[in-house]
């Protein structure tokens, strides 16, 4: 592979930081999780945004989290086309290897993939209907989202459907048959946040009221 090259001087600065520090304080611990392996209690699937910092809202420690990051925190519904499926794959392998107790859908504000969405379905985005669009084809599992926003004033549709975008995961989670016994029998929940970039507000879904209430 020729084309791999050298890291920038930032990130190597920074790695050899990390080593001296947080790594060295903290060899034993490290060791552990090397000998003992993973056992996360949760899988956070969150949107690829960078200002989501996921392990750090959750003050979260190596070998706590399995996290997955896609474009605006999407499922796709279960299919066995045999293609390559990423998210499935980690959601396989977290509810069926790690038999993780929680799958969290981690949604947030300003997301850029859930407007490109909506900037597709209301038809301002040619581009994104692209059948070579790997973007456009991936928000299609949004789709559904755009239709259940239509009856929500204009200035709040956006908003409402970065929330569309947790719930109609959520229901695709559903979709997959090892998700849905180990969540009939009890030993796994779901859970829908959205988190505010600017103000760092976390919502949750509630079932009950049907709507996101705050953390
Ligand atoms: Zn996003």
């Amino acid at each position: 592979m020729k084309y791999a090259r050298p890291l920038p001087n930032y990130m190597v600065q920074r790695y050899h930081g990390w080593k001296a520090t947080t790594f060295n304080e903290n060899r034993t611990w490290y060791k552990k999780l090397a000998e003992e392996g993973q056992r996360p209690r949760a899988f956070i699937i969150a949107c690829c945004d960078s200002r989501v910092h996921v392990t750090s809202i959750f003050g979260a420690d190596q070998g706590e989290f399995f996290i997955h990051r896609n474009i605006a925190n999407l499922v796709p519904p279960f299919t066995d086309d045999g293609d390559h499926h990423g998210t499935s794959a980690a959601v396989e392998y977290a509810v069926t290897a790690l038999k993780v107790a929680h799958i969290v859908i981690l949604g947030h504000s300003n997301c850029g993939g859930v407007q490109g969405c909506y900037d597709m379905c209301s038809g301002h985005a040619p581009e994104l209907e692209e059948k070579s669009s790997f973007v456009g084809r991936w928000m299609d599992i949004l789709r559904p989202g755009y239709e259940r926003v239509l009856d929500v004033p204009e200035e709040q549709r956006k908003d409402a459907l970065e929330k569309e975008s947790i719930l109609i995961s959520l229901e695709n989670l559903m979709s997959f048959p090892f998700v849905r016994e180990a969540v009939e029998k009890g030993n796994l929940t779901l859970h829908g946040l959205w988190t505010d970039i600017g103000d760092g507000d976390l919502l949750q879904y509630d079932p009950e009221s049907k709507t996101f209430v705050q953390v």
